[in-house]
């Protein structure tokens, strides 16, 4: 089995090329953190046309079909800031999640399946 940095890149890389059309910037990498307090975040520096994405942040804890679900809300993240100046999880945001595959939801409710793995 992969490991979640390679699932992520993966993923990424598809959405890229199936949804963007390449148009989102290459793959910048993953920081895989041991955290509890997040799934995951998307940073970038600078704004406007001169945003940059720098590597995600994964949790080492993020792992089955919650891995993928965080990873698609993440690059959907990418996308909402680099095209949209979306910072948080607004109407840009949640368009780029529906075309990403993942729920259009902020966080994911205390009870939901895909939270079982967590710790
Ligand atoms: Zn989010």
């Amino acid at each position: 089995m992969p490991d979640a940095a390679a699932v992520f890149r993966q993923e990424y890389e598809r959405i890229n090329r199936e949804v963007y059309g390449g148009a989102l910037p290459p793959f910048p990498g993953v920081d895989v953190v041991d955290r509890r307090d997040l799934f995951a975040a998307t940073n970038t520096r600078g704004a406007g046309p001169w945003r940059v994405l720098e590597p995600f942040l994964l949790s080492a804890h993020v792992r089955g079909d919650l891995l993928l679900e965080t990873v698609r809300h993440e690059i959907a993240h990418a996308a909402a800031l680099l095209f949209d100046e979306d910072e948080g999880h607004g109407p840009a945001w949640r368009e780029h999640a529906r075309r990403c595959g993942a729920r259009p939801v902020p966080t994911l409710d205390e009870g939901d399946p895909l939270r079982s793995g967590w710790p």
